[in-house]
Parts: C-alpha cells; structure tokens; sequence
C-alpha cells in the first residue's frame, strides 16, 4: 500500500466561500478578509474567496464585490491565486468588475441535485457554462472546474455516473478549464470506489489536471484522499477547521479539515507549504466568529495540546 507516493501536493482552501457559505452565522466584511490573510500567512497559495451568486439565495456572500476589491490592497494580492464561484454570465461580469483573475464554475453527475440546486439538467448547466468559460478565458482569467454528486448524490443516492462523469470532465477539459475538482459532496464515497472511478478516469484523462474535494460526512475523507492520492491526484480542497457542515445533514460534518490533511500530509513526509501552527491561528479566528468548536479532531487535539 502507498507506493510511490508524490514529494509535494497542492492544498485548495475552500473555507472563505464553500465554507462560510454553508454556516449560519454571517461572518462580516472585514473578518473574510482577516481570515483570507490569515491563510495566505499560513502557506495557502490557492484560496477560494467567495462566489458571485444571488444575494437572495446565499446571504453569506452578499459582500463578494466587497471582499476581492478589499483583497486587492493587499501585499500578498499578486502571489494568491483567489477564485471566485461563478455561476452564469452576470455573475462573471461581477467577478470580473471585481477584479477577480480566476472564476470557478459548477455541475455536477445528478440531474435532480443539478435541477434542485439550479434549475437545470447537467446538460442544460453545460450550455449555460460554455460561454461562461469562454467569455472568462477571453477576459485573461483562469477557470477551475467542480463536478460534485461524483459518489453519490443526496437526492438519487448511490449514482451510475461513470458515463455522465466522463462527459462533464471532458466538457471542461475541452473548454480550457485547468483544473477539475472531483466533489464527493455527501461523503458517500469509499477508497475502493474513488480508486476504481479514478482508474477508469485515468485512461482517457490526465490524472495531474484532477482534483479531489471529499467530505467527511461518514469520516471517510481522509481514507478516500489517501486513496487519491495512491491513483496520482495531488491537489485537494478543503477548508479550514472544517467550517462549512453539511448541507443536506443538519450537524454533520461537511467539507475535510485543512489542518488535518495538512497534518497527514506532513507527517508522511509529502510536502504541503503550509505552517500548521499559522494554520491553526486562521482556524480558531474564524470558528470563533461562527461560534463554533468542531468538527476538525486535529484542531481540538492542538487545542487541548497547547491549553488554548
Ligand atoms: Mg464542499
């Protein structure tokens, strides 16, 4: 087991946007941007920093134009790759207007979670994205690509998606998106499944432009990105003290605990950039302003460690 295993990896922190938006408690301006420094003093390189969406829909991010335009003004603005959710075309000229160089856009493999959370078949969402990523790369941007429901989906549960799978990948793919994150969004997933999914992705696709975003509903994350990472996938997302719970399971764990995976990574050897003790100091500001103690076990184990 674990032979061959990659000197560094990339780590996706998720928080500021997949996290936060899923918290009840609305985190204010300034705290956002606190807490995207906070990370960027961490090591985080790649910090996804909030969406361009209705305001309606996701009051948590009503200040995105706010928070990037903010972000701007500081130091570390040029090293940070900050990418934004986008999910049509206003919310690109948004994003753009912003001064955001790196959107994210979504599908999934589930007509019903696509037809639920959008209004739309994953077909329907294609078209909708492709001038989307077209008009983004015109404009100089990177785009970065999510693919959730890959291992299940809340509504049709357990899903046959290898074929649909395929066909979202390499509509992304095609399109110029760089990176594709694989969502287990339910945490449904298992590391005989991911490694199966992954074998079968990887004869027609280059397994270095994938990336896994598991959650720990189950406590299977860390199991399922182990395996990953035995396929070859070094770029993972996660999200800082585990912010963000799950969507679909009031009280359960969503999103995987940045300092947890950075903890894996590092005591294994494999490079991640990240300082854990700054790490840690990014993850109790913010849970503090979502007034929250969990779900991350490293992050109570350091607390407990360090009587903090
Ligand atoms: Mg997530």
């Amino acid at each position: 087991m674990l032979k061959a295993l990659p000197e560094k990896v990339k780590i996706v922190e998720v928080g500021p946007r997949d996290g936060l938006q899923n918290e009840k408690t609305i985190v204010s301006t300034q705290d956002k941007i606190k807490f995207i420094l906070l990370l960027a003093k961490a090591g985080l390189k790649s910090i996804e920093a909030t969406s361009f969406v209705r305001h309606d829909k996701i009051p948590q991010m009503t200040d995105s134009k706010e928070v990037m335009l903010a972000l701007q003004k500081e130091n570390q603005f040029k090293n940070l790759h900050l990418p934004c959710l986008v999910p049509n075309l206003k919310g690109l000229e948004i994003a753009n207007s912003s001064g955001a160089k790196e959107i994210a856009v979504f599908s999934s493999t589930s007509d019903t979670f696509n037809k639920k959370n959008i209004n739309a078949t994953v077909e329907e969402s294609l078209e909708r994205l492709d001038p989307v990523i077209e008009e983004a790369l015109n404009l100089g941007m990177k785009v970065r690509g999510y693919i959730s429901t890959v291992f299940g989906c809340p509504y049709e549960g357990k899903t046959k998606s290898l074929e649909k799978l395929k066909k979202v990948l390499s509509f992304y793919l095609d399109k110029g998106v760089y990176e594709v994150s694989l969502g287990d969004t339910i945490g449904h997933g298992n590391p005989l499944e991911v490694t199966s999914v992954l074998r079968e992705l990887r004869k027609d696709f280059d397994i270095k432009s994938l990336a896994m975003h598991m959650h720990d509903t189950r406590g299977m994350a860390l199991a399922n990105i182990l395996a990953s990472l035995e396929m070859g996938i070094t770029v993972f997302d996660s999200s800082a003290g585990g912010l963000g719970g799950c969507p679909y399971a009031k009280g359960a764990s969503g999103n995987c605990a940045t300092e947890e995976l950075v903890y894996l990574f590092e005591s294994m050897g494999i490079s991640t950039g990240i300082n854990l003790s700054e790490l840690i100091k990014a993850s109790s500001f913010i849970l503090d302003k979502v007034k929250k103690e969990g779900p991350s076990k490293f992050f109570m184990a350091y607390k407990k460690e360090n009587n903090s």
